[in-house]
């Protein structure tokens, strides 16, 4: 059963621009993430003519107030405002390669017509921490962590996911990217598990149990960081079954990252 109106009938949201690309000559499609409906694949139509009332106000990840016309496959955007546009991440392109690849992991597991309230807050929440400085990498993987919640995989650090010990301090873990969870030494396949220090897993741990974003910097070197990355990145992409490009791109830009804030170039 749908909860949006009657084909043609006007309604309003609150959504977040996810994706857009050029449509004929003059129009864009925009993918939203709205708080009452999930993901709305919508249209703004002559939007790239030089006078079009919606013209820059589309952007990436603006969080906007829109009424659209119902419609049958794209919904119409026919008024737009600014609610936030999270300005720091114009500033900053390390801020805003992480804040893309938290919009590119909603889009890729998120439908139309499937609300979901806690997942609109925790997005709307990275990004003004992004916005506000924070570091982006644990703030990313803190997202993530949460978002694997959400989408029904929370991940749990104490024991081996496969024969179900406790572990302790002095164990080996292996981060299973096929299915996610640690596993033991015994239990480790070669193919798709990757070694976790004991410090990397405490790091999860917080992170994972950190209801608001970090508020301080994990103790671990960027390299450690980026490994934390890479093991979350190659479950969501066995998840979403496709190579995830934001994420991709952004373990580059995390070469030049390191910890503390001072030696990373401008
Ligand atoms: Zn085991």
């Amino acid at each position: 059963m749908s909860n949006l109106p009657p084909n043609r009938h006007p309604f309003e949201v609150e959504a977040f621009v996810l994706k857009h690309y050029d449509y004929n000559e003059h129009d864009r499609i925009v993918v939203l993430y709205s708080r009452k409906f999930g993901v709305l694949r919508s249209i703004a139509k002559g939007v790239r003519r030089p006078r079009s009332k919606l013209a820059g106000r589309l952007d990436l990840l603006r969080c906007n107030h829109l009424v659209l016309e119902r419609g049958r496959n794209l919904h119409k955007i026919t008024q737009c405002d600014a609610l936030r546009s999270f300005s720091g991440l114009n500033r900053d392109y390390h801020a805003l390669t992480h804040a893309l690849a938290m919009g590119e992991l909603i889009a890729s597991f998120s439908q139309e017509e499937d609300p979901n309230e806690y997942l609109f807050a925790l997005f709307l929440h990275g990004l003004e921490a992004l916005s506000a400085g924070t570091e982006a990498l644990p703030l990313l993987l803190w997202f993530e962590l949460h978002y694997l919640e959400q989408l029904g995989y929370q991940q749990d650090w104490d024991f081996c996911a496969q024969c179900e010990i406790d572990f302790r301090p002095r164990d080996y873990h292996f981060f299973d990217t096929l299915h996610g969870g640690l596993r033991c030494e015994a239990c480790k396949r070669k193919e798709t598990c990757r070694y976790l220090s004991f410090e990397q897993v405490e790091v999860l741990r917080g992170l994972q149990a950190s209801e608001g974003p970090p508020q301080s910097l994990p103790e671990l070197k960027p390299q450690a960081m980026r490994q934390l990355q890479a093991c979350l990145q190659s479950y969501f992409e066995q998840l979403a079954e496709k190579p995830l490009k934001a994420l991709t791109y952004l373990q580059d830009d995390n070469l030049g990252w390191a910890m503390p804030n001072e030696t990373r170039k401008p």
